[in-house]
């Protein structure tokens, strides 16, 4: 097969651009290295996220993809339209959430606030003194890998899945793998997370870590994905160490635990004082963990840029070369709408909502005016 386009990373965002690009009648070949990464690390939980207008209008345009998806989407891929609710421990919290409410109802996003008794009947297993919630019912939940790996099927045989490593990108284009030898075509994604700086270490990207835990199967436990508003204030805006309150029913029963945020590392290990700060979180709120069994906690980290959208668009002096990385904390999620922008961008295509927030050349720019150019 002749190829078009090379992605780079098979994760939950090379795979979506791929299916994206063979949906536009590309040829694709997919790298992967498969030494892992945030996807099969991660939470999967798949939410309209409104802190700014342009992870609103990414998040958004993703959820309705990732609906319209999941009915031919194998049951191994494990989506559930369990819906989040956004709790409001407190009278401000829920300030908060009637504030979350007109924004998304701004964008025609459903949601419903819960006053305390509404909220014990929905979630019964939550402590009692909470002031309520905002529920948003389109939200919902998936197993990333197996998405993955059921969007690189969708392409039939307009999608190359080949396993190796990709060693550098050459000044025209030309890739180098580790094997000795090399590929090219006439574009080339990028979509490997955050080993993306390995190729391009003038991306402003870095790892902020995260610990999660599963626990054993209690079917029934807890209903929605469950996440506190001090999310927005705490672990989400932070630059610090930070925990907040992310509790996830698999489809299995299980209870997925989260969530954690930490820079400046990048060692793999599972920190017992983290774990212990987070899950001291989560027992705050579900006073009923404590009877449960824990059965693995593990550690992944996401790729964080400096305004925390991702790099979607041509890199800015780069041959051949686009970005589809720094999707941090979100890129399960916006993982449809990213290839969307992306595909449209590199064929020429319209792209259905605004690309300039995503664009790398801006954040680029500003980093290699503050530093000594590498590549030209
Ligand atoms: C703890 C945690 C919780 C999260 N929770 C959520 C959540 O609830 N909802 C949500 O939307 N997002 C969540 N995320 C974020 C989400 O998981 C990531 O944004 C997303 O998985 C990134 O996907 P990716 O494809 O860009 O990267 P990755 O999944 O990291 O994939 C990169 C791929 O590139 C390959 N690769 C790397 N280097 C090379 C190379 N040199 N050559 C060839 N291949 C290479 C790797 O093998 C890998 O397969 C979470 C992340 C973490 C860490």
């Amino acid at each position: 097969m002749d190829t078009d386009v090379i992605v780079i990373g098979a994760g939950i965002v090379g795979a979506a651009c791929a299916h994206a690009l063979a949906q536009a009648g590309r040829r694709v070949l997919v790298l992967d290295a498969r030494i892992g990464g945030a996807t099969g690390a991660g939470m999967g939980h798949l939410v309209v996220m409104d802190d700014n207008p342009a992870e609103l209008a990414l998040s958004r345009h993703s959820m309705a993809q990732w609906r319209a998806l999941a009915p031919r989407m194998g049951e191994d891929c494990a989506y559930s339209a369990c819906g989040t609710l956004w709790i409001a421990a407190n009278e401000e919290e829920m300030a908060e959430a009637e504030r979350k409410q007109q924004r998304l109802h701004a964008h025609g996003i459903d949601s419903r606030l819960l006053d305390a008794p509404a909220l014990t009947r929905a979630e019964p297993a939550l402590r009692k003194d909470l002031a309520g919630a905002l529920e948003v019912p389109g939200d919902g939940i998936l197993y990333a890998p197996n998405a993955a790996r059921w969007l690189l099927a969708q392409g039939g045989a307009s999608i190359r899945v080949e396993h190796a490593k990709v060693d550098a990108i050459e000044d025209d284009g030309t890739l180098q793998l580790a094997d000795g030898s090399r590929r090219t075509a006439p574009q080339i994604v990028l979509a490997n997370g955050i080993e993306a700086t390995t190729l391009c270490p003038e991306l402003p990207i870095r790892p902020k870590k995260g610990h999660l835990l599963i626990t054993d199967r209690y079917p029934g436990t807890v209903h929605h994905q469950l996440v506190e508003l001090g999310y927005v204030t705490s672990a989400h805006h932070s630059d610090g160490d930070s925990v907040a309150f992310n509790v996830q029913p698999r489809p299995t029963g299980q209870l997925l635990i989260g969530s954690s945020r930490q820079f400046g590392t990048t060692d793999p290990a599972v920190e017992a004082p983290m774990l212990a700060r987070m899950l001291q979180r989560a027992l705050d709120y579900l006073p009923g963990l404590a009877d449960l069994n824990a059965v693995r906690s593990w550690t992944g980290l996401r790729a964080a840029t400096p305004d925390g959208l991702p790099l979607l668009g041509k890199h800015p002096w780069r041959e051949k070369l686009w970005l589809a990385v720094g999707h941090e904390g979100l890129g399960v999620t916006t993982a449809p709408g990213s290839a969307h922008l992306l595909a449209a961008l590199m064929t020429g295509a319209a792209p259905g909502f605004d690309a300039a927030p995503y664009a790398p050349r801006g954040l680029l720019e500003e980093r290699m005016s503050a530093a000594p150019r590498v590549h030209q």
